[in-house]
């Protein structure tokens, strides 16, 4: 049996009449956004509310270890309070600036990543300068590694031991959908920074800043001179000091995922991987690449996947991916008249394409969705089309065409 799915999160003001909902139709929010967070970005690097929001009772520790989450069950998640992580992050890593922090830099030292995430401003927690209240939530990496080996064992003992563990398994689309947005932020981040220790214009190590958003090539490293291999902690310029500041920044990397429909509108396309259960499809989808508009990128992978030739193409909605970093941009593209036979040749990729009628999506919508590894739902009869659960953004693209989001009415 497959998990519940869990709902969809709200879009922002779902009531509010606007004239741009009126001409296009309904926001659609999808899984892992709908954060209920706000980020104030610009506090990230204010040492000082930084202190304040760790420490306060209120504040919520979302615990990883390696990119793992600590869950209750596969529908919660689990927290921690700073006392709990107090003997792993030490009293205060937020203590010093960022600038006392860079001049003191010492490679050599490990810190836990620690990212803060925002503030929950449905609920009582901190306020700071009046204007920014709520309750604090930070990711922390406490996977045993270096100086913290043994306080994060001993963490892990403890929760473990109060019945909670860290969930095995890649995708988490069984949380609900404001847990899977902060779980969503806190795993690309902690990815993110666990996968650029070093700088990638100069090759030197670099050190976590603005609270996990940016990671900074300091110009002067103690940690040579400590251990007597060098006279001055002073490193060679870096590119990044003096303009090159986009390597510092997490990187979210675009990809196309779309929904095709037949000149007339009456079909719809979907393709399937070889590695996928039997009788399962989805949308197709592909890396967007360099200088390349979007709807660029929909025609280009929906010609080399499947030989179609697509005209117009429309953006639907769009999905943060945190596997590893991704954001899914949903299309719908319609193809040309003369332009729709199946051609699989030209990128192996496809074990099959093929063409499905309405009827037949909208019944597999109904009965054949789930996750991956899951078997499908009771109403399932073997050999129907199955599809990807509504966590998917390629759910929701399927659903918005058979909806009538090409013609304005449903598809029969
Ligand atoms: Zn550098």
């Amino acid at each position: 049996m497959p998990l519940p799915q869990p709902d969809l999160p709200e879009p922002a003001h779902p009531d509010i009449d606007s004239m741009l909902s009126r001409k296009f139709g309904k926001e659609i929010a999808n899984y892992f956004s709908g954060s209920p967070l706000n980020r104030v970005s610009f506090l990230r690097p204010d040492h000082a509310f930084l202190s304040l929001a760790l420490k306060h009772p209120s504040t919520s520790f979302l615990l990883f270890n390696k990119t793992e989450p600590l869950i209750k069950s596969p529908t919660e998640l689990a927290y921690a309070k700073f006392k709990d992580v107090q003997p792993v992050i030490g009293n205060d890593p937020f203590e010093k600036s960022e600038e006392d922090q860079i001049k003191e830099y010492n490679s050599v030292a490990y810190t836990p990543q620690l990212v803060f995430l925002g503030l929950d401003e449905s609920k009582e927690g901190l306020i700071y300068k009046e204007y920014y209240k709520g309750q604090p939530y930070f990711a922390l990496d406490i996977t045993p590694k270096e100086s913290v080996t043994e306080a994060a064992e001993k963490l892990i003992k403890d929760v473990e031991g109060q019945g909670m563990s860290f969930s095995r398994g890649r995708m988490h689309l069984s949380l609900p959908a404001q847990e899977a947005a902060i779980y969503a932020e806190a795993r690309h981040l902690l990815d993110w920074n666990a996968r650029n220790p070093f700088c990638a214009a100069c090759g030197y190590p670099t050190l976590s800043v603005n609270a996990g958003f940016k990671r900074t090539c300091p110009p002067r490293d103690l940690a040579p001179m400590i251990k007597n291999t060098a006279n001055t902690p002073d490193k060679p310029p870096c590119a990044t000091r003096t303009g090159i500041s986009n390597l510092s920044f997490p990187r979210t990397d675009p990809t196309v995922i779309m929904a095709v429909v037949s000149a007339d509108g009456q079909k719809i396309l979907l393709g399937r991987q070889k590695r996928w259960p039997p009788y399962w499809y989805s949308t197709l989808a592909g890396f967007l690449e360099p200088a390349e508009s979007v709807e660029e990128a929909v025609r280009r992978e929906v010609w080399e996947e499947s030989g179609i030739h697509l005209g117009r193409v429309v953006i639907h909605s769009t999905q943060p991916w945190p596997y590893p970093a991704n954001l899914m941009i949903g299309a719908i593209g319609q193809a040309i008249p003369g332009g729709e036979e199946i051609h699989l040749g030209h990128d192996a990729e496809l074990d099959d394409a093929k063409w499905f009628t309405a009827e037949e999506v909208r019944e597999a919508l109904r009965v054949g969705t789930s996750g991956l590894g899951e078997g499908p739902g009771p109403e399932y009869k073997e050999g129907g089309l199955r599809l990807p659960p509504k966590t998917a953004i390629a759910n929701q693209l399927m659903s918005a065409v058979v909806g009538g989001f090409v013609s304005g009415m449903p598809m029969i």
